[in-house]
């Protein structure tokens, strides 16, 4: 039966943790609840620190300050073997000369469990992640995401509280990441066990998660759910990093009024009406694009455009056009529908940008 989040049990706490390197610091007073039962994310650029945050959380590494607390128990004095956690890498680390079944029971073997016990709970294991029969094939005669799942056999059949997981799909090529995306999520959500999943990929955050901590330069950003980062995002930071954006510079005059550095003027969410310079977001599919001016009349911001370049890559069309006063270039993603593939660059359209689409933030 498909587990259900127990949202008021929490299975991880990190309370003021941080890390210094000599001259640096890696991760920042980060304080952090991860409900039981949920699909945790931590999202970040490469070298924010969201390595060390789990090598802390695994105990390979020590906090310089505060507490990690797993199942309600501090583990400041718990040593990583004995954490109720257990940590599936990029580089899988299976045993290559080892069946596939004596990887999934190698834990429990090395626990001294009875042969019997290790081989029925591997088989069982084997068959939850969806590679039932396989425990006496090679590793090495499996597909990049059986190999994956295997990975993810061998630690949940510890029964960890937490299970992390350190880029994990990394390696796997673009098709075999999309699948193996939903099926995680899916595996995950059978099972039940708490997973805090590290990645640079905002997809993969964003497909997979119940929560998602937004990480940069060691502290978190904004802690949510993908629908919340992308559509109400706290900061710069985390508007430019998830998800598309036009990303423009505006200077505010207050009470929602804004002109870009090129001088376009713009209307913006009321609420975001500071002075000064702010960084302006606008995503690609909140623009209305329209071949005639009066379709774009009810639009707080409506701006004549010039198209210059068209893409397409399958699954989406976007157009490129230019402010054809201001030449502002901006991105347009156009209607799944097919309306106004035909586009041909030096065309004039023009735009509608409600303000409320139109996000600033300072930097
Ligand atoms: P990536 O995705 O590239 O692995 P990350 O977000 O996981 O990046 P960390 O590996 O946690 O980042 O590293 C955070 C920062 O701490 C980096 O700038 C790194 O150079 C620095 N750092 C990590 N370990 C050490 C160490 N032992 N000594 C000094 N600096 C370190």
């Amino acid at each position: 039966m498909p587990h259900t989040p127990q949202h008021d049990a929490i299975d991880l706490s990190v309370r003021g943790v941080s890390k210094h390197y000599t001259g640096f610091t890696a991760v920042d007073q980060l304080s952090l609840a991860v409900a039981k039962g949920s699909f945790f994310s931590i999202l970040g650029p490469s070298g924010c620190g969201k390595t060390t945050l789990l090598r802390m959380i695994a105990g390979f590494i020590s906090p310089d300050e505060g507490d990690i607390v797993i199942g309600g128990q501090s583990m400041r004095e718990v040593a990583p073997n004995r954490r109720p956690v257990n940590m599936v890498f990029q580089h899988l680390a299976l045993f290559p000369m080892m069946s596939v079944g004596d990887n999934v029971g190698y834990g429990l073997a090395r626990r001294g469990l009875p042969k019997a016990e290790i081989r029925r709970k591997s088989e069982a294991m084997l068959e939850r992640v969806g590679l039932p029969g396989t425990a006496g094939k090679r590793i090495d005669q499996l597909s990049g995401g059986q190999k994956q799942r295997v990975a993810i056999a061998r630690s949940l059949v510890l029964e960890p509280t937490l299970l992390l997981l350190d880029e994990p799909l990394g390696a796997l090529d673009l098709k075999l990441r999309e699948h193996m995306k939903l099926e995680l999520k899916q595996l995950q959500h059978e099972i039940g066990t708490t997973f805090v999943y590290i990645t640079h990929d905002q997809s993969e955050a964003l497909v997979m998660s119940d929560q998602v901590a937004v990480m940069n330069k060691g502290r978190f950003e904004q802690v949510g759910t993908p629908q919340q980062l992308y559509y109400q995002p706290a900061s710069a930071f985390v508007a430019g990093f998830v998800g598309n954006s036009n990303r423009l510079t505006v200077t505010l005059s207050g009470s929602g009024e804004g002109v870009t550095d090129n001088g376009l003027p713009l209307r913006l969410a009321a609420q975001q009406g500071e002075g000064g310079q702010q960084a302006l977001f606008i995503r690609p599919e909140t623009i209305a694009l329209a071949r005639h001016e009066a379709d774009v009349a009810a639009f707080d911001n409506r701006l004549p455009c010039r198209v210059e370049t068209l893409y397409f890559d399958g699954a989406n069309s976007t157009v490129q056009v230019r402010d054809a006063r201001y030449g502002t270039p901006l991105h347009v993603a156009l209607p799944h529908t097919g309306q106004h593939a035909d586009l041909q660059p030096g065309e004039t359209v023009y735009l509608g940008i409600r303000a409320e689409h139109a996000k600033a933030f300072r930097e």
